[in-house]
């Protein structure tokens, strides 16, 4: 194949992150055009990258008008001072749940400021925030702090009342108030209240007193509040479904306030893991999320790139091929930004003035080893060492490996680290699950009156994969492999 890159594709390629000092500082070791004036001198391709990242709400989402519209139908029910039903919303990653909820929560707390009863809504993301202890604690001080700034607003407003009231008894006709030490009563009140409300510790009190404090802190004035539990899968996965239980049932004993919850999960089937009085109150509304196709994607990322691209960076192709990629990707509009962005980067580093296909491809690329390198690094220990057995076997040229190689292997590995051994039915599932991830490719072929037996192949690149497995501490240390590939024609 011949090179068709130009000169300087040659000369930056492979060298994006080292800097010739000869390039920096001439003879005298005066400054002549820095590292920086270089990369800044071509034509910038983008406007604004931030508008391609996931942290981004965009306003406008094409494709999501009636998941955004059937959540404003429920929810409209908080700005008339009435609960809201539950919602659950279903949906694979990258189906626009996340942006379409934060999208609708921001629409309603800007029409709510203008409603008697306040609305408003509090997020938590379950995969960060992922025990009952720490959503209670972080809903209840979210409260804590409305409520601080509620009391100063008032105890304000109350302060100037007091203040008239003494010049002109009045003013306090139209008033819940008597006469002036009336008033001064409830400010005290308030800031007695205020002077109690102290933050929970992030750990440390027992459960139940977190759910009080929290509870009081909803009840504490009118409102309702509507909780939105973003990747509620997790929570439930990692901690059971006491926390949707407890919400689930507050209402019955709230007196100023209601809560609603709106749940999200990227997992269809989790409501199959929950107690069915939660599953009945949190799914009273279901809304789904389909994946969207290559015509969808296109239009969205069509949608952001006008804002962060500069105008005419974009050859024609690399947004159709974004969208075919992540379309086949189970319709990810996450992937399909992070291409699209990934090409930029990649154009932008190579200083080259227009984003093309082959920028695209090589994002898919990169991307794609992003993602095994992480599958990888955060397999169980014991997946590590089948892979890796799975490994050296490929490293030492051996072909169409079977499970009993990969075992024999695994146990002499074992051995080695002094771990415990799996069963070689065990070994086997585990290598399924490596085959589920993507990692290895296992095939069933018959043997004809031998029976069947599995053919096992890597189906991720050698040398990164080694890399990763290495970087575990324990695997880093096991030396010379060859000695166990060759015991294994002995056995
Ligand atoms: P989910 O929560 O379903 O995993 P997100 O809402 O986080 O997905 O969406 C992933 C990315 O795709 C985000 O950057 C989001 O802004 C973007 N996105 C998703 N759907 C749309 C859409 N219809 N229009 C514009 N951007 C979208
Ligand atoms: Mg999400």
């Amino acid at each position: 194949m011949t090179d068709e890159r130009t000169p300087r594709d040659r000369r930056t390629a492979g060298r994006d992150f080292e800097v010739d000092l000869d390039d920096v500082l001439d003879e005298d070791g005066d400054e002549e055009d820095g590292l920086f004036d270089n990369l800044l001198s071509g034509e910038p391709i983008f406007e604004n990258k931030e508008v391609l990242r996931p942290s981004y709400t965009p306003d406008e989402l094409p494709h999501r008008t009636d998941q955004i519209n059937n959540m404003a139908t429920i929810l409209v029910a908080a700005l008339r001072g009435e609960t809201p039903s539950n919602i659950l919303i279903y949906g694979k990653t990258g189906t626009g749940k996340t942006a379409s909820a934060k999208f609708v929560s921001q629409e309603l707390q800007k029409t709510s400021q203008r409603y008697d009863v306040p609305s408003e809504v509090q997020y938590i993301n379950c995969e960060v925030t992922d025990t009952q202890y720490r959503v209670l604690a972080q809903l209840a001080n979210t409260f804590i702090e409305q409520n601080r700034d509620w009391i100063d607003r008032r105890t304000r407003e109350l302060e100037e009342l007091h203040e008239q009231a003494r010049e002109d008894p009045s003013a306090l006709l139209d008033t819940e108030f008597d006469d002036p030490p009336d008033l001064r009563e409830r400010i005290d009140a308030l800031e007695a209240d205020r002077a109690e409300m102290d933050d929970v510790p992030m750990t440390g009190w027992p459960t139940d007193r977190v759910y009080n404090e929290f509870f009081d802190a909803v009840d504490y004035v009118e409102r309702v509040a509507v909780i939105m539990l973003d990747e509620i899968d997790k929570l439930v996965e990692k901690s059971g479904d006491d926390t949707l239980y407890n919400l689930s049932r507050m209402n019955s004993e709230l007196s100023n306030s209601r809560v609603s919850i709106i749940g999200i999960s990227n997992d269809l089937k989790f409501t199959d893991f929950l107690d069915p009085r939660v599953k009945s109150s949190l799914g009273e509304e279901e809304i789904v999320f389909p994946p969207y196709d290559a015509n969808q994607l296109r239009d969205i990322l069509q949608h952001r790139s006008k804002v962060s691209f500069k105008p005419d960076v974009l050859s024609e192709d690399v947004i159709p091929l974004c969208a075919a990629f992540a379309a086949r990707e189970h319709g990810d509009a996450r992937r399909a930004l992070d291409l699209l962005r990934t090409a930029g980067e990649l154009a932008e580093r190579d200083q080259e003035e227009t984003v093309t296909e082959a920028h695209v491809r090589r994002a898919q690329d990169k991307i794609e080893l992003d993602r095994v390198v992480e599958v990888v690094r955060t397999l169980p220990t014991q997946s590590k060492l089948v892979l890796y057995a799975i490994m050296v076997l490929e490293k030492n040229g051996v072909h169409n490996i079977n499970t009993g190689e990969v075992y024999n292997i695994y146990k002499r590995l074992c051995e080695e680290l002094d771990t415990d051994v799996l069963t070689q039915r065990r070994v086997t599932d585990l290598i399924s699950e490596l085959d589920m991830l993507g990692i290895v490719n296992a095939v069933v072929v018959s043997k004809g009156r031998y029976g069947r037996t599995k053919e096992i192949s890597l189906s991720v690149p050698i040398e990164e994969t080694e890399a990763v497995l290495r970087a575990d501490s324990r695997i880093g240390d096991i030396d010379d492999i060859t000695p166990f590939v060759q015991a294994r024609f002995e056995n």
